[in-house]
């Protein structure tokens, strides 16, 4: 059976906010979905409320993984269940080698049959050389120093030796180049099959040429409020969003000048000014 991830009517708060307002979206095994959307518009909140971050508080809505409830697990338990994210913002972690790290999730989701060492560092190893990564990372701390770029690729490494059945990839285009960009959207691509899908949140049209989406999905103000095929892709790059919300009647204008936002789209702006 293929895996798959069924969102329905997901609302969520931070901080007491409601960002999303009612998500619906089902990912199966040998589909990639593409979410693109404004900034501020909730797509990190989906992905950091699906994997259950402690600061996203779940109002309403469900959500199953072949019909599990994820909601009632622990982010462990949902990573050994086979949900991934790779974050926006991957985190630094002293202390802990990056080999080290992933073959500890890795041991967790085959107790009793765990790999041997040997047999994981050659795993990890070639998923090091797929990526064109440096050969010392195995030795490193997890992301510690790494530049924007190596972090990316380190979030795909991680998926390349645990192989999830569901995926969801942050931005994992912001901060790399051009020859990155290519690397990983091949990468991420071909491990595309009725075992493995995927949810790519993004802003640009660069990745999604890498990979292409079987389904685009438009969020905006913390909802789906528009799914297409490749063609909303070009659609976007050329106009931008007002299209979509000349066309559902949605008056973001109202949110742009709402003071909670302003503050988070110049955060937003900071963030990617300090990224390139
Ligand atoms: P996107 O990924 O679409 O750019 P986000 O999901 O990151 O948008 O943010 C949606 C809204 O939720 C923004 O207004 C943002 O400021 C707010 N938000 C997200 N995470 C936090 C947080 N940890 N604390 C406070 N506000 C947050
Ligand atoms: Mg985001």
């Amino acid at each position: 059976m293929k895996p798959t991830l069924t969102i329905k009517g997901l609302k969520a708060q931070v901080e007491g906010k409601e960002i999303l307002k009612g998500v619906d979206l089902e990912i199966k095994g040998g589909e990639v979905h593409a979410i693109m959307g404004p900034n501020g518009t909730g797509k990190s909140t989906l992905s950091m409320a699906v994997m259950g971050h402690p600061n996203y508080k779940i109002t309403e809505g469900t959500v199953l993984l072949d019909g599990k409830d994820v909601l009632e697990m622990s982010v462990d338990e949902r990573s050994r269940n086979g949900l991934f994210l790779a974050m926006q913002y991957p985190k630094e972690v002293s202390g802990i080698t990056n080999a080290d790290f992933v073959r500890t999730a890795l041991n967790k989701r085959h107790e009793g049959s765990e790999m041997s060492f040997v047999r994981f560092f050659q795993k990890f190893e070639k998923a090091v050389k797929e990526l064109k990564m440096r050969e010392d990372l195995p030795h490193r701390y997890l992301n510690e120093g790494f530049s924007g770029g190596e972090k990316k690729r380190n979030e795909i490494l991680q998926m390349k030796v645990l192989e999830p059945k569901i995926a969801i990839l942050d931005e994992i285009d912001s901060g790399l180049d051009v020859d990155a960009l290519r690397i990983v959207g091949e990468n991420v691509s071909s491990m595309v099959n009725d075992n493995f899908g995927c949810l790519l949140i993004t802003h640009y049209q660069r990745l999604l040429e890498y990979i292409k989406p079987d389904f685009v999905h438009i969020m905006i103000n913390g909802q789906i409020v528009k799914t297409g095929g490749q063609e909303l892709i070009k659609k976007i790059d050329e106009d931008g969003y007002d299209w979509v919300k000349a066309e559902l009647g949605i008056d973001l204008e109202e949110d742009l000048f709402d003071l909670d936002n302003k503050v988070v789209l110049g955060n937003c702006a900071v963030r990617e000014a300090i990224e390139k």
